[in-house]
């Protein structure tokens, strides 16, 4: 008897998905951990599993044989490549960072989304699914509106009956399963958010910026701005000394009153570890700062 993992398995196929293994909680001193035993795994339960696929997404595949051979003993999550390579562009709802009331306020205005294949995420969220429009479609974060992720081309769900680190499994909608709902298009409104959104987005962000060079920080939004400056450097990957040195300058220059430079330096090198590492913050602490 086919295991419910390999049933759905069967079914993306049927559909037209290429589909690949994803690590998956584990039970450990009883609590769950991601599969990879990375204690500072950075995507736990949902990045590709790379002893079976050695090329992550690129070797999602559509062939029923790999799909029996990996997902026969129900122990993987399972993933489902986005964009071309499946037929679908995914809308993923992040209650977290309030996507449900974006996409509610976005319906108010150019009315509902269609009817079409929805799977609820173990993290409380939605991947609600359409078909891909032919034309290249980007993967983003936000770019739709808050909380409204795209997953296009080059991109992977993690799907049903997956379980989420929560230890709540994914599972497809009942309402909105595709053996009983067609398979919808994406509303005009909505390809003209994901395709166009990211130059518009990218405007708006560099006139923020500019202002804020320009104008700086007075009492009370100095840490974080200085946070923000510091995560738009690194995030661009310059070197963590360089970076410390223009947030230094722009503390003195532009924040009235300046901050001691020491918590400009404490500020910097926590936003170094999370963007960077730990080695960022060892190589900041050893620096000739502060
Ligand atoms: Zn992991």
């Amino acid at each position: 008897m086919a295991t419910t993992l390999l049933h759905h398995a069967r079914l993306y196929l049927s559909l037209g998905f290429a589909v690949l293994p994803l690590h998956f909680p584990f039970a450990r001193n009883s609590a769950l951990q991601c599969s990879c035993g990375r204690d500072e795994c950075r995507q736990p339960a949902k990045h590709p599993f790379g002893r079976l696929v050695r090329n992550g997404l690129k070797d999602a595949s559509k062939d029923p044989a790999k799909a029996e051979q990996w997902f026969h003993s129900a122990r993987f999550n399972i993933g489902i490549a986005t964009g071309a390579a499946s037929g679908i562009i995914v809308l993923d709802i992040d209650p977290r960072h309030a996507g449900d009331e974006t996409l509610a306020s976005l319906e108010s205005e150019h009315g509902p989304l269609p009817a079409t294949w929805r799977f609820l995420t173990g993290g409380g969220g939605e991947h609600i699914i359409f078909r891909h429009p032919g034309c290249k479609i980007p993967n983003s974060a936000g770019a739709v509106g808050p909380g409204l992720d795209v997953r296009g081309d080059g991109g992977y769900i993690v799907a049903p009956p997956s379980l989420h680190m929560s230890g709540r499994p994914y599972a497809i909608s009942v309402d909105h399963h595709p053996e009983d709902v067609p398979l919808a298009e994406a509303p005009a409104w909505l390809l003209e958010r994901v395709t166009a959104t990211k130059a518009v987005n990218k405007a708006r962000k560099a006139a923020e910026w500019r202002s804020l060079t320009r104008d700086g920080a007075v009492d009370g939004e100095r840490n974080v701005t200085i946070a923000r400056l510091s995560g738009l450097l690194l995030g661009r990957r310059l070197d963590p000394h360089i970076c410390l040195d223009l947030v230094l300058a722009f503390n003195a220059t532009r924040c009235k009153p300046p901050l001691p430079d020491d918590e400009v330096v404490a500020t910097v090198a926590s936003i170094a570890r999370r963007e960077l590492g730990a080695r960022a913050l060892h190589r900041l602490g050893g620096g000739d700062h502060g």
